[in-house]
Formats: C-alpha cells, structure tokens, sequence
C-alpha cells in the first residue's frame, strides 16, 4: 500500500495503476464487488511496480482488440460520427502519435477540449472504461518516465503543471458493477 495519500507522482500513478488492475480482474470476471483475489492482484502489481520488478505491460495483452472493437465514442459509447480525439491534449503536450489518439462522437470532442481526461469525466461525474482508463494512465507514467517526473512530490507536480493533473488520477475506483471494459452505449 501506497503512503495516504500518495506522496510522489510515481506512488500515485502506480496506485492508481494497480487499482486499475484490480477493477480490470473483477469485471472480467463479472463480479458485482471486489473480492480479496482483486486486492492482492493490487498489492501485488503496486509492489512489483514500484520496485521494478513488473511493468505496466504486464496485463492488458488484450487492450488492441478490445479498444478498437465497433464504431462507436471511446468515452460515451455512442454512435458516429466519430473524430479522432487526443487523450492527452495537444494543448497540455499530448502528441499526435498513436496511443495518444482514440475514436470519440463529436460532442464529447468538443465537451472535453483542452481539458484533462479525468478532470473533465469527474466533472461529468462519470468514470472511464477500463481501456480508456489504462491508455491515460500509461500515457502519464510514460511521459513522467521520460521527463524524470516520477520522484517528484505531488506539490511540485502540482506547480510544474504536468500533460496530466495530478489532482484527478483515481485512487479509489468504484465498484466493479458500475464500471465497463470499453465504452457502451447509454453506459
Ligand atoms: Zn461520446
């Protein structure tokens, strides 16, 4: 378990990343709540990433088909027509390069804009799909790794204004019956 709350933008984002984790085994599973299998796949991954022993490539194998699958809005399920939507917006750096880019309906595009993904969904008191979800989080530990962005404390990230806000990465995520996989209509 990560010190509450997290101190650093890497216990943050690998928190949030194995709880992602755990939300990911209960909904494959179809589980209506977490079970003590989720929570030790958290504590697991959370440890192995924070010592380096695992990585974030270590699940999700699935995440190319599951993504792409049908013609509909990545955020809201819905119909087309669909334009492709930076994750990470190119007003914060976000980059024109294929992870960062995701089918969305042209409402959502424009409802999100320049904000952050997980700003603007908290704001729409809504909550990714999981794939959604591990493309912005993988996103923002790449950059931070790249950027030695990692070790620095929530307060600095905070004033350094960083592609993604600290102050809206998840680390309590709902129960698994109130989350999807990949966007669904009316989700
Ligand atoms: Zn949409």
């Amino acid at each position: 378990m990560p010190r509450t709350p997290p101190q650093t933008v890497k216990e943050l984002l690998y928190w949030s990343y194995a709880c992602l984790a755990m939300a990911h085994s209960a909904v494959s599973k179809e589980q209506e709540r977490y079970a003590q299998v989720n929570y030790i796949i958290r504590a697991k991954l959370y440890k192995g990433l924070m010592d380096g022993t695992m990585d974030v490539g270590s699940i999700f194998q699935d995440e190319k088909v599951k993504i792409s699958q049908g013609d509909i809005c990545s955020y809201c399920g819905g119909a087309g027509p669909l334009a492709l939507d930076h994750v990470i917006p190119r007003f914060s750096g976000g980059q024109d390069r294929g992870d960062n880019l995701i089918y969305a309906c042209r409402k959502c595009n424009s409802s999100k804009g320049k904000k952050d993904l997980m700003e603007w969904m908290q704001q729409n008191k809504r909550f990714p799909s999981l794939m959604v979800l591990r493309r912005y989080l993988k996103l923002a530990i790449d950059w931070s790794v790249e950027n030695d962005a990692m070790n620095l404390s929530i307060e600095s990230a905070r004033a350094s204004q960083l592609p993604f806000n600290v102050d809206f990465v998840p680390t309590q995520f709902p129960t698994p019956d109130a989350l999807c996989l990949v966007a669904q209509a009316n989700a």
